[in-house]
């Protein structure tokens, strides 16, 4: 301050005088997390100390990209190419990301090192060195998302791939709720589990249901933390609302039981909050259901000879869905493309095959009595299958083989399954990424037409897809009810489905040759979905958007993707880590950082 008062030009009027004194008050260095290189990096030896008090279960991270960037052999990189299609290989390293990247967003890069956690105390004490070094952390589960926020290069990883037990609980009573509180049916699950190992023990195994993702190598906890939605949300609510408990190491490495009695404030956050904000989640307890006998699936692709007839087909299908599929029995997609075809992937639950068809049928005979405007380029395909088979590695391999790839490592698991589907998402270059929650009230008859010509619209831009499992609008009032009381945006509760317009390629990465991310295409693509947006927009305008399946470049992220939420969620944060030692793009708090999370911007 002294200094600051001398050092001012003496031709300065007072005013003047604190204006620069107030400048050089503030002008403190940013607090800023430290990188390799910098003399305050740890040393060898403090790192070493790291490792012994995690047991050894610090890695020093190698990507296997490493390889094929210095090699001039293409087999190498082929072979790592190839092996960048099975979500297994890539959910095994410390060093890989399920989204390779994101056109002028984000590129997967290795932290410097990872603790390959084995337990809770692992992690606690990767946080408290973190917090001592100022170290950039982040936090990887499943590595599915998006945003690319469990990477960041010059960082500190902890991975939780290895905490994957998973307990089925017939009479589970939450910690500190005493004796008034009914025991329930639950299963609790270590942070690092992916869906298909949760419905493996849930389902297949204990003949229960436990609501969770679609895609089965998604991690449990970046789903739930995120608020997730799969095929049957629309019957059993959103993800998040089923968290009964969890574990959890807050940015003090202090470890915390959290329910609806103890830490009200933190658990409430970690349902739908976002990941890798809050605190490490180290094992999650969510309540399981009774499993329907049926579940059932419906193909079909219908293509329209002409403009006029696409517009007529949206129209119709907004009716029947509107009368015959807006109820807790169906979710998935309905898919709209440019080329003037509707696709349909959807799935019911607790239906007969014959009670799907009878629901399909006047809009089948409706289609194909117009021949002139119609034809089925995939004809409707209707199956139920016994829903304990569902996620049944064996059962699919044998009866539904095409719909499942497998882990194809030699002596990968025999469950190590995932939908075939999902096969074009796996190690993905993405060019762009929407999404928007619809309201119920378009599917109102004055609506109808909107809607039509929004999607209609969109499609000249780009195909659009509907997910119908995403909106809540259409569930039963109790589900409605347990997701009104999560962090998730408040408009989930009454949009009808989720609007996704995308575009990806295959893997790819900067600097590696044949393997570069294909920047015009990319380009134009994401232009392209940037005006077919606007298009849905214009019948939803200023809908929200679901956090964990959204654009990076969303302007206003924190309404978007927590509504009337995001003040309550931002207190929490500052309660819970005041200093913002968890940072992810686009989560609570992180406001305060610069985009890579590395400085603190001044206030
Ligand atoms: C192919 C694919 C299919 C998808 N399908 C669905 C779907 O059907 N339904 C749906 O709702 N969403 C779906 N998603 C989105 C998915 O829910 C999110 O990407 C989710 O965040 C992924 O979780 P993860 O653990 O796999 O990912 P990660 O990338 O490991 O983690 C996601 C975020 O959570 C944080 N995190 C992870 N573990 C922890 C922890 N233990 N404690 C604190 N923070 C943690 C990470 O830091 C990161 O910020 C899909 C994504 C992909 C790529």
């Amino acid at each position: 301050m002294q200094n600051a008062f001398w050092l001012a030009p003496l031709s300065m009027g007072t005013s003047s005088i604190l204006n620069f004194t107030d400048k050089l008050v503030t002008a403190n260095p940013p607090f800023k997390r430290v990188r390799p290189g910098d003399s305050n990096w740890p040393s060898p030896a403090q790192w070493e100390q790291l490792s012994a008090s995690v047991n050894g279960n610090l890695i020093k991270v190698e990507s296997p990209l490493a390889a094929c960037r210095q090699t001039a052999e293409p087999e190498t990189c082929n072979e790592l190419f190839r092996e960048l299609k099975n979500p297994y290989y890539i959910g095994d390293s410390p060093a890989l990301t399920q989204t390779s990247g994101w056109l002028n967003a984000w590129q997967s890069e290795p932290s410097v090192y990872a603790v390959h956690a084995k337990s809770t105390a692992d992690i606690s004490m990767a946080i408290k060195f973190a917090k001592k070094y100022h170290l950039r952390l982040v936090v990887k589960g499943g590595g599915h998302s998006y945003q690319g926020t469990s990477n960041c290069k010059d960082s500190l990883m902890i991975w939780t791939r290895a905490l994957n037990t998973i307990e089925i609980k017939d009479d589970f009573v939450a910690e500190g709720s005493g004796q008034t509180s009914k025991p329930q049916h639950a299963v609790t699950v270590g942070a690092g589990a992916i869906w298909h190992q949760a419905y493996d023990a849930v389902t297949t195994n204990a003949g229960r249901y436990v609501q969770g993702g679609g895609c089965m190598t998604v991690g449990v906890s970046g789903l739930i933390l995120g608020g997730g939605f799969g095929s049957f949300s629309k019957n059993y609510g959103l993800a998040a609302a089923a968290l009964l408990e969890a574990e959890i190491v807050t940015a003090d490495g202090d470890i915390k039981i959290v329910n609806a009695i103890k830490y009200p404030d933190l658990f409430w956050a970690l349902k739908g909050g976002g990941g890798g904000s809050f605190g490490v989640v180290t094992k999650l307890t969510l309540k399981t259901r009774e499993l329907p006998k049926n579940f059932g699936v419906l193909f079909g692709k219908i293509k329209a000879n002409s403009d006029s007839a696409f517009k007529k087909l949206i129209k119709t299908f907004i009716v029947f869905y509107k009368e015959q599929l807006f109820n807790p029995h169906w979710g998935e997609q309905a898919r709209f493309r440019s080329d003037n075809s509707l696709e349909f992937t959807m799935l019911s639950h607790g239906m007969t095959k014959a009670e799907m068809q009878s629901v399909w049928q006047s809009f089948e005979d409706q289609i194909k009595s117009d021949t002139e405007n119609y034809s089925f380029e995939n004809p409707l395909t209707i199956a139920e299958l016994p829903a304990r088979q569902l996620w049944n590695a064996a059962f699919l391999k044998k009866y539904a083989a095409s719909l499942v790839g497998s882990d194809d490592r030699p002596n990968a698991p025999e469950g190590n399954i995932f939908w075939a589907d999902n096969k074009g998402e796996c190690g993905q270059y993405l060019y762009a990424y929407h999404s928007a929650w619809l309201p119920e009230t378009l599917l109102e008859k004055p609506n109808q037409v909107n809607l039509t010509e929004s999607i209609f619209s969109a499609t000249r831009f780009w195909e659009c897809s509907l997910h119908f499992n995403k909106g809540l609008a259409g569930s039963p009032p109790e589900e409605i009810e347990a997701a009104q009381n999560t962090a998730t945006n408040p408009e989930v509760l009454k949009a009808f489905a989720l609007v996704i317009i995308a575009a990806s390629d295959q893997p790819a990465f900067k600097g590696i040759a044949d393997h570069e991310p294909d920047i015009k295409e990319g380009t134009d693509a994401s232009e392209k979905i940037e005006r077919a947006m606007e298009e849905m927009l214009k019948a939803a305008p200023g809908a929200g958007s679901y956090l964990n399946e959204s654009n990076f470049f969303e302007k206003n992220w924190q309404k978007s993707f927590w509504g009337s939420n995001y003040s309550r969620l931002a207190g929490i944060k500052k309660k819970y880590d005041p200093e913002g030692l968890f940072f992810v793009h686009h989560g609570v708090g992180s406001e305060a950082w610069s985009s890579d999370g590395f400085e603190k911007i001044p206030v």
